[in-house]
């Protein structure tokens, strides 16, 4: 297996703040690979820089064997990645179908017809609810939404922040089986997640940043059973 994320030695900074520091990592193509850290470690930092909307000081980062670094987020989209912000970024006064279709905007609708087919297998409560307005969906459908929304651009890679912030414990476990699926069908994840447990089980790497630094990083059973890990983050 190839990698198909690189990111090497990455500095981020917010004014003279340094958010990432050093950060190095590699993602293999067909694998889910979770970040895992405290709030401000930097993990939002990471798939914004990655994703193109945050700006990198030092450091580089590969997608594809091309060198992506601070390439216009539009461009990056375009070349396949694909970001599921942590607050949805929802079009609130637009239906369901019309957000979707914003999705495909950086692609130029491609396959259109064939991928909103898929997204609407994958997820029936959106076909029901395509006409809706996104901002009445409850949380669980506009997070299917937020979701549906990057799959209608074909991504190769897709990254999610924190996408079950605020849902139930029944639609969580629903959002990472579909991840998986999603996964088995040959997507690549990048995942950021506060349900450590639940995510290590699901990922193939991972790894624990900390104040902006990388101090850790294994398969997901790996650091699921690793002795800090239990303790810091899952109150064992
Ligand atoms: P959380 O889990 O709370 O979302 P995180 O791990 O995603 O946290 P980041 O949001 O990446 O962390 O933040 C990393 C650091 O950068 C924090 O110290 C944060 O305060 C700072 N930071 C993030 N965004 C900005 C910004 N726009 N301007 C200034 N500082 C920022």
């Amino acid at each position: 297996m190839s990698a198909l994320l690189e990111v090497q030695a990455l500095d981020v900074y917010y004014g003279e703040a340094q958010a990432l520091g050093g950060v190095s990592l590699e993602m293999l193509k067909g694998e889910i690979t979770v970040i895992v850290g405290a709030n401000g470690a930097g993990k939002s930092t990471l798939i914004r820089t990655i994703a193109g909307i945050e700006r990198a000081r030092a450091g580089r980062i590969f997608f594809a064997g091309r060198d992506v670094t601070n390439l216009d987020s539009h461009e990056i989209c375009r070349l396949g990645v694909g970001q599921v912000a942590e607050n949805r970024q929802l079009f609130p006064n637009l239906t369901a179908l019309e957000n979707l279709e914003m999705g495909t905007i950086a692609r130029s609708g491609h396959r259109f017809k064939q991928t909103l087919e898929e997204v609407f297998a994958l997820f029936p409560r959106l076909a029901e609810r395509r006409k809706q307005l996104a901002g009445t969906l409850s949380g669980g459908e506009q997070q299917m939404l937020a979701v549906g929304r990057c799959l209608m651009g074909r991504p190769e890679l897709m990254m999610l922040d924190e996408p079950s912030l605020g849902l139930a414990p029944k639609v969580v476990q629903l959002l990472l089986e579909t991840i998986q699926t999603l996964n088995q069908k040959g997507l690549t994840v990048l995942l950021v997640e506060q349900n450590v447990a639940a995510s290590l089980k699901i990922a193939q790497r991972a790894f624990v940043l900390e104040n902006g630094r990388i101090i850790l990083s294994g398969t997901g059973q790996g650091l699921l059973h690793n002795e800090a890990v239990r303790r810091a983050y899952l109150g064992l």
